[in-house]
């Protein structure tokens, strides 16, 4: 194993393997028409710039995952007129949101062929009751020997903790032997190299990097991804 650049792969979970915007949206217009609520356009933007603006507070540290997940649904539900009680918005939600196990296209081919040379664990910032429930209905499970969700963990990424408490768990004592792959410059980006670790943004979308954070490498496309692990 010694010949190939890495040893242990970090990956995340959300928009990197499993398609989480495709997750979001079936769960969201479910407790949209559970809740009666307009199932349409506005409404749902409505939702997801609520949603946005607390997880960016959450990557900052800014607000506790607890809160958001409730705060959210408080919000957009002021917002709307008011009335509905926003821990069951949020329990329903998240119901819907662990049965979405979709994976984004070539991920499980991509695991499958990367777990015969590393070991790999998945490093995720999801909630745990969502992140757990998809996983077990996942052909991923079996592929990923190491789970590490932040609400489980107590720290979340970029937290130096987080990496930390990964490290201690996987017994990586050179952490240049490690890894971080993501979509998020923050959080996997900026948390991997924190933490002594290598980081690569997973960018199939060409986006901008608005950020100072300079990633190791950049993969625009999962078979441009096992090229580069295995050269
Ligand atoms: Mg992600």
């Amino acid at each position: 194993m010694s010949f190939l650049r890495y040893d242990y792969l970090l990956f995340d979970a959300d928009n990197t393997l499993f398609d989480f915007d495709r997750a979001e949206e079936k769960a969201l217009l479910r407790t949209l028409e559970a809740f009666g609520y307009p199932v349409d356009g506005d409404t749902q933007a409505l939702y997801r710039a609520v949603n946005r603006i607390l997880w960016r507070r959450l990557d900052f540290g800014e607000i506790r995952r607890e809160e958001l997940v409730v705060e959210r649904f408080a919000v957009f539900d002021r917002v709307m007129g008011g009335g509905k009680d926003p821990k069951a918005l949020n329990r329903f939600y998240l119901d819907r949101l662990a049965e979405g196990d979709d994976l984004l296209p070539g991920a499980e081919e991509l695991c499958r062929f990367l777990a015969t040379g590393f070991t790999m664990a998945l490093v995720t910032n999801g909630v745990a009751q969502a992140q757990r429930g998809r996983l077990s209905r996942s052909p991923l499970k079996e592929l990923f020997p190491y789970v590490f969700i932040s609400e489980e963990v107590g720290w979340q990424k970029p937290q130096r903790e987080f990496f930390q408490a990964v490290s201690c768990a996987m017994d990586i004592r050179d952490p240049r032997r490690a890894v971080v792959i993501g979509d998020n410059l923050v959080s996997d980006i900026q948390g991997g190299l924190n933490a002594g670790f290598d980081a690569i943004w997973y960018n199939p979308s060409g986006l901008p990097n608005p950020t100072s954070i300079i990633p190791t490498w950049i993969a625009p496309s999962f078979s441009a991804l096992k090229a580069y692990l295995m050269g």
